[in-house]
């Protein structure tokens, strides 16, 4: 037997053994385009319980050149992975999209089953959204390049690319833009929703430092949105989140750094807390656009409690040492990590305590006034909290370049905010679920007086605060969800919803 025969029939025999489910269904069509497929249940965006025919499914792969995963295929456990272990869904089909032409073949598939639809960038959804129940989940997963045109300082990246990506390529021409500050997030889902980290009170938030988007609009059209072109819609992706379809690149503009910061933690007890956070607020008011400082006030599941204050200083090192140094003098800081850095470790730093798998819970507004009664409510929060989990009240700085551009400029309306706040709990025994969940919700309501708004990408359960959130920008995005979604095919997210008919 010649060995191009062995071969032919070794493969034979092994695609045999396997179920026809096992294998990614855009394979096994390649494979053997006769085989059958069984129907798939699913649900529709209205949650009514739909069958999806095998032969439809399987023309539905043969469209895409990625993937298409069912219950039962290889990689599918993998792909549906939230990275919020809170979440356990599971997607009735994944599109593990290669590229635009994928996700138009998806985005009009959902479209005409009317299914429940959502849109995975990175992955890091804090409601889990990003990963449907039963219905059809499109996957950037494999979307994930950046590349940078260092003459004309643009990054190009794509829908499911995730920030380390960004900062890597960027930083390799001594450029970067806002990014956020755990290098696991999705560029996709941070970007739309505004995106705030390290560099955001220097060059402005993410959604600022876009200078296009590529996206597949709810009718499954592929449009580009800038300034120039479709500026309505350029107008709704920055600060709309993922309400107006499937972003599948983003132009960014960069900007000259050194690749060297000053960075890092310095850590207080809890007994110096009220001093230093009543420092900090008066500090950080006075702060310059180069200096980033989040605060956060944290019980550890040992009972420890504890105040960090996080910095970034982007300018020049020396200055950064001489403009920290109050903080340094305030009270002796338990531990003190701020030293020159390379900024892309400084990105990394918090990689590892926000990995996936791990159970997070979270409330959150924001903040424009840091008033006496918000410091109190913030130590009482902490001084009340007695579960096993980590549990904390973070303040990431905003403000800065942010705050100069106009509220109406952009869909995110929250410029008059210096910080965003949020109560978080990070746990990973499941047993401890209903009480984080009973927990966060007890203590929110004390600290929400103070804040105006949510930040829709740590959005939650706040749907009812978005009208507050957006102000003066909300009915504009009624209008726009409306000419463009009237059917609200993309739900799964901080819902702006269209007008009825
Ligand atoms: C550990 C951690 C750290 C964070 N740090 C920051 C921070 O420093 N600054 C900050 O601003 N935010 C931060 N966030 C919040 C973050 O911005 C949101 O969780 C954001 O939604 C993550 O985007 P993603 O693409 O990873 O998420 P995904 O779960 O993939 O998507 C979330 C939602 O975004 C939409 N979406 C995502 N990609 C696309 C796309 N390409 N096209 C259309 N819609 C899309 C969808 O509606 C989806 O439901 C952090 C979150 C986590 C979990």
């Amino acid at each position: 037997m010649s060995v191009m025969l062995k071969r032919r029939q070794f493969m034979r025999t092994a695609f045999a053994a396997l179920p026809v489910a096992a294998l990614p269904l855009s394979k096994l069509f390649a494979a053997t385009d006769t085989a059958a497929l069984a129907d798939v249940e699913a649900v529709t965006s209205a949650g009514k319980q739909i069958i999806l025919t095998g032969a439809d499914v399987k023309d539905f792969a043969a469209r895409l050149r990625g993937e298409l995963l069912l219950r039962n295929s290889a990689g599918y456990d993998g792909a549906r992975r939230a990275w919020n272990g809170a979440f356990d869904r599971h997607p009735a089909l994944i599109a593990r999209c290669s590229g635009p032409a994928d996700v138009m073949e998806a985005v009009k598939f959902a479209a005409a089953n009317q299914l429940l639809l959502s849109v995975r960038g990175g992955g890091h959804s804090l409601s889990g959204q990003s990963v449907c129940e039963k219905g059809l989940m499109i996957d950037l997963a494999q979307m994930n390049g950046a590349r940078v045109d260092p003459g004309k300082h643009i990054a190009t990246v794509e829908g499911g690319a995730l920030l380390g990506a960004l900062d890597r390529e960027a930083l390799a021409h001594g450029l970067a833009t806002t990014a956020g500050t755990v290098s696991h997030t999705g560029v996709g889902g941070l970007t739309l929703g505004g995106g705030f980290g390290r560099l955001s009170r220097r060059f402005g938030l993410a959604c600022d430092n876009v200078r296009a988007i590529d996206v597949v609009t709810p009718d499954g059209k592929f449009v580009t949105a800038s300034n120039q072109q479709n500026k309505e819609l350029f107008w709704g992706l920055r600060g709309g989140g993922g309400n107006f379809g499937v972003a599948t690149s983003f132009d960014f503009q960069l900007h000259p750094v050194d690749p060297i910061m000053l960075g890092g933690e310095l850590v207080y007890s809890f007994a110096d807390a009220p001093t230093v956070l009543k420092f900090f607020f008066d500090f950080a008011a006075e702060a310059p656009d180069e200096l980033n400082l989040d605060v956060s006030i944290v019980r550890l599941p040992n009972d420890m409690r504890l105040l960090s204050i996080e910095l970034t200083y982007s300018g020049d090192v020396a200055k950064g040492a001489a403009v920290i140094a109050p903080l340094r003098q305030i009270r002796k800081p338990i531990s003190d990590s701020v030293m020159p850095a390379p900024y892309v470790r400084l990105q990394a730093a918090h990689d590892a305590d926000t990995a996936h798998g791990r159970k997070f819970y979270i409330k959150n507004g924001f903040v424009r006034q840091t008033t006496p009664a918000l410091l109190d409510a913030m130590l009482a929060t902490i001084a009340d909290a007695h579960l096993p989990v980590i549990q904390a009240v973070v303040l990431p700085q905003l403000g800065g370049a942010i705050a100069r551009v106009k509220p109406g400029a952009t869909a995110f309306a929250q410029r008059a905010a210096t910080f965003n706040m949020f109560v978080i709990s990070i746990w990973d025994d499941a047993a401890h679920s209903e009480s984080v969940g009973n927990w966060t919700r007890s203590a929110w309501p004390k600290l929400q007086p103070h804040t105006h708004g949510i930040y829709v990408n740590e959005y939650n359960d706040d749907s009812a605060r978005l009208r507050e959130t957006y102000g003066p920008n909300f009915e504009r995005l009624v209008a726009l969800k409306t000419k463009l979604d009237p059917e609200n095919l993309f739900r799964l997210n901080a819902n702006v919803a269209p007008r009825k008919a």
